[in-house]
């Protein structure tokens, strides 16, 4: 199951994500999370790409597509990967082609969140992740049982310094620009199928699984 999830920032492909790895044991790739670990950690790729995220500007895609290539190459990607929030331009998408075509593998599915901007900034906005395991909570549709402390390892739920106004705003904005391009790109490849993502987060999962499954069946 290799898949790529394309959406904006607050269209909730990070919470699918984590859902679906779960249920078809399949790891999901998110190059906002490996970046951050990176920022965590203050490695050199971390100190730099950090410039890039606190502005709410893409980080270049030459340091992208390499952690993307490695990650795909781990022996864990062998039946299916989640691709969460990669490609975000098209020449990440061309990147990606290229890696996979090396590896004798190929996109099944482009996941298509489809959102109406203005809910957006009140998800983005809202939510708050847990600086232990990553996991994302919202302060209004999804909140943890004990404020601020993650339902499922305790660790403490914060905002993230992109999650922000401003910074929503400008993400919106590149989002338009260099990303959303790719749904025509993919469309192209007869790769894309949208779902609804302003339903419930189940509803959501499920029209995913339905998707996935019908199209392999
Ligand atoms: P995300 O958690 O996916 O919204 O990513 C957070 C930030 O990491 C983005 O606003 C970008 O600065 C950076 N980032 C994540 N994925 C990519 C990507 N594929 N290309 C460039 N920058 C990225």
């Amino acid at each position: 199951m290799n898949l790529v999830f394309l959406g904006p920032p607050g269209a909730g492909k990070g919470t699918q994500a984590n859902l679906l790895t779960r249920a078809y044991e399949v790891p999901q790739i998110s190059t906002g999370e490996i970046l951050r670990a990176a920022v965590k950690s203050k490695t050199p790729m971390g100190v730099k790409a950090k410039e890039y995220m606190d502005q709410g500007a893409l980080v270049p895609d030459s340091v992208v597509v390499g952690i993307v290539e490695e990650r795909l190459a781990s022996p864990d990607c062998a039946s299916g990967f989640i691709l969460d929030g990669f490609p975000r331009t098209v020449a990440q998408a061309d990147a990606l082609k290229q890696v996979l075509g090396a590896l004798g593998k190929q996109i099944e599915h482009v996941v298509s969140f489809e959102v109406d901007k203005g809910v957006l900034l009140e998800r983005i906005v809202g939510r708050r992740v847990c600086r232990a395991c990553g996991r994302a909570f919202h302060v209004k549709f999804d909140p943890p049982l004990v404020d601020s402390v993650c339902d499922a390892c305790g660790g403490e739920l914060y905002q993230r310094d992109d999650d922000r106004e401003d910074t929503m705003r400008r993400r919106l904005e590149v989002y338009d620009e260099q990303t959303a391009p790719l749904k025509s790109y993919y469309e192209g490849e007869r790769l894309l199928r949208r779902v609804n993502a302003l339903e419930p987060i189940e509803d959501v999962q499920r029209q995913i699984v339905k998707l996935v499954e019908s199209c392999n069946g």
